[in-house]
């Protein structure tokens, strides 16, 4: 057991200089935050959506007005350049409360579905009702959106929320607090726990009615074997290994720029930024010089009009060394960057494009998650979707050619939960759209009409007036056989026999009521 004066330590990833320390949620108070969640949730879930989507509103208002102290925070917290915080973090976060105030109603409300024929007199819908305390567990690289947008879809639909943020930008967890705090939501709708992998290993086995969890594919499989126990439903949204195919016929220069940015926006620690590119033979050198362009006029940096910020988690820069290192030994060649012998010790790492490097390199099999960009060629649309499908991976990828039918095709052929055709990682941002992995790239989808979905039971009704007094298939069955044998021929007919449905179906119910 912690004593309550733990402390998490805030450092700015980019100075090195811790910033803040935050409190530690004692692992003695999560049976207590479960009280607390499970006692407002008979209050929260009674609300209507409309009521919920006040609070909601109120949270904007008050992000709007702190949006330059809230993106000043994530920037400092992580190390990403304030524009990639703002752009990347507080707008998915505006847009998902946007979204959700305008369709949330709809999406939830009662659906009416139709009956068939077989069930004569009966009618049915679906409802859709809140689960309880839901769990989420948020991740560093996007540690606003990724917590709160989870959060607010719980939220929206009628349940109480416990959040553990990452323990690695705990500021922005605070900030999150806080913001909740402001907007006045009731007490105990959210609440904030602060702390490492042991609060969320405490959390999630303290019996939640839902885990929303985003991270690696290592804890959401620990998550998942802990969830089993109970069958506690679980949307996991783990990593990627994001493949961009890129045509000879397609606008190289856009997608030149595109695989720089989807490669080293928020220094590559992207569960969706591009991995590796594939590229057709013809063009590849031309494409190979045209990224180095790109490349090289980037400036590193904190400063509001730098494009790269430094790496978030100091662990993350022994994985990106250990991938360069492996690949390299093999033969790889850099075509820009510098080798991890020539890296200095700080946070920024150098933006990095090798080439010739094989579909069984780390660099190529397992998420990178850092600025390092492998190019390779490839001969025939057949082959770059076998490369682009050969990781355990599945989230994301990208295809690129003017001709669309061709885009399409490969597109369809990805094994990912979702593919952006001459862009890159946009489909994120369309609210509209599910978003989550295929393979080990996770379970489940949120955004879109899954995103509330997934926080409620879905219920079936069927409603009968109860004006008859029997039902044709209740009991007595004496005689029923081979009027059913009849009905069923007539009625499962490619032509249906009305006739004759009509004729065994009345023998039928007579039968009920002798
Ligand atoms: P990442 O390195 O991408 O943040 P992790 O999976 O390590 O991925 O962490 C994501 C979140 O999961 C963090 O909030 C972390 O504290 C939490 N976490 C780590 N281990 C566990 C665990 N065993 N049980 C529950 N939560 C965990």
């Amino acid at each position: 057991m912690h004593s309550v004066n733990r402390k998490l330590t805030a450092i700015s990833p980019a100075t090195g200089k811790v910033i803040a320390e935050i409190e530690e949620t004692p692992l003695s108070q999560v049976s207590e935050i479960y009280e607390q969640a499970r006692a407002v949730f008979p209050i929260w879930s009674d609300l209507s959506i409309s009521e919920r989507i006040t609070y909601l509103k109120k949270l904007k208002e008050v992000m709007l007005k702190e949006l330059e102290n809230i993106s000043a925070v994530i920037s400092e917290g992580t190390g990403k350049v304030k524009t990639e915080a703002l752009t990347a973090d507080l707008m998915p976060t505006l847009d998902a409360i946007d979204h959700i105030s305008r369709h949330a109603e709809s999406v939830l409300k009662r659906k009416r579905v139709k009956t068939p024929l077989l069930l004569f007199g009966k009618k049915s819908y679906i409802e859709y009702f809140p689960r309880g305390v839901v769990l989420v567990i948020s991740p560093w690289n996007y540690p606003f959106q990724l917590a709160m947008v989870p959060v607010i879809s719980a939220l929206a639909s009628g349940n109480t929320v416990i959040l553990k943020p990452s323990e690695v930008t705990p500021l922005v967890g605070k900030c999150i607090e806080d913001l909740f705090l402001k907007a006045g939501f009731p007490e105990g709708v959210v609440q904030v726990a602060h702390g490492g992998k042991e609060l969320g290993a405490a959390l999630t086995k303290e019996k939640p009615d839902y885990i929303f969890f985003t991270g690696s594919v290592r804890t959401g499989k620990i998550i998942q074997e802990q969830a089993a126990k109970d069958l506690i439903p679980t949307t996991l949204e783990l990593g990627g290994k994001d493949p961009m195919i890129i045509f000879a016929d397609a606008n190289l220069e856009r997608a030149a720029k595109g695989a720089v940015w989807a490669a080293f926006t928020n220094s590559g620690q992207v569960c969706m930024s591009a991995e590796r590119v594939y590229v057709e033979r013809p063009v590849f050198r031309k494409f190979v010089e045209l990224v180095k362009k790109e490349v090289e006029a980037l400036r590193h940096g904190t400063e509001e009009d730098d494009d790269i910020g430094s790496m978030t988690f100091p662990a993350q820069r022994e994985i990106v060394r250990e991938q360069l290192e492996e690949a390299l030994a093999a033969g790889a060649i850099i075509e820009t960057g510098k080798p991890p012998s020539e890296w200095d010790d700080g946070m920024f790492l150098p933006l990095t494009v090798v080439s010739n490097v094989h579909q069984s390199m780390k660099i190529i099999q397992e998420e990178t998650f850092g600025p390092l960009l492998p190019i390779i060629p490839f001969d025939s649309e057949d082959e770059a979707v076998k490369l682009a499908n050969d990781t355990k991976y599945g989230l994301n990828g990208s295809v690129w050619s003017r001709d669309l039918a061709k885009a399409r095709r490969v597109a369809s052929k990805l094994i990912s939960g979702s593919v952006v055709i001459n862009d890159v990682i946009i489909n994120f941002v369309n609210h509209y759209l599910p978003f989550g992995g295929a393979k080990q790239s996770g379970i489940g989808r949120y955004h879109g009409e899954e995103g509330l979905k997934i926080f409620c039971h879905e219920k079936a009704v069927v409603e009968n007036s109860g004006n008859r007094l029997s039902e044709v298939h209740w009991y007595p069955y004496k005689g029923k056989y081979p009027l059913y044998l009849n009905f069923f021929k007539s009625y499962f007919s490619e032509k249906r026999d009305w006739i004759g449905i009509m004729k065994s179906y009345l023998k039928l119910m007579k039968k009920s009521r002798d």
